[in-house]
């Protein structure tokens, strides 16, 4: 087996691949509407890749798939070109608990909470006890 995303060999009876961490879903059917998106952003990111907004655009477009591997590429450089958009934080945290590195997704919380300690997400992610991450 191939994976979809990064063409590396996958053990056949693997969920995710073992290189790039993206999901493999056999026989679920990838939503055309949500391809065609992807094509569209990237085409955008080729002629101006600091092109944030677009990029943070494919990157949720990439977790709407499932494609967490790929979402979390393109949203490291997004937190490196602009380190103060909250937003990023909060799908980077949640792209590693898609990928099932909940240490790694607890971090980014943890991170997002402490710089943007205003930010509506944060009251949600108090409300639900995630403000003690870090400070047992
Ligand atoms: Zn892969």
């Amino acid at each position: 087996m191939v994976c979809p995303l990064c063409k590396s060999s996958v053990p056949e009876n693997a969920n995710f691949c073992p290189q790039c961490g993206a999901k493999i879903a056999e026989g679920e059917e990838p939503n055309p509407a949500l391809i065609a998106l992807i094509e569209q952003y990237e085409r955008r990111l080729i002629e101006n890749p600091k092109d944030t907004a677009t990029r943070f655009n494919l990157a949720l477009t990439y977790i709407r798939m499932k494609r967490w591997g790929a979402a979390l590429q393109q949203l490291e450089i997004l937190r490196n070109q602009e380190p103060d958009f909250p937003d990023s934080w909060y799908l980077l945290a949640v792209a590693y608990f898609g990928l099932g590195q909940r240490e790694q997704a607890k971090k980014v919380l943890a991170e997002f909470i402490l710089r943007f300690p205003d930010h509506p997400k944060v009251s949600e992610l108090r409300r639900k006890g995630f403000d003690r991450i870090g400070n047992p």
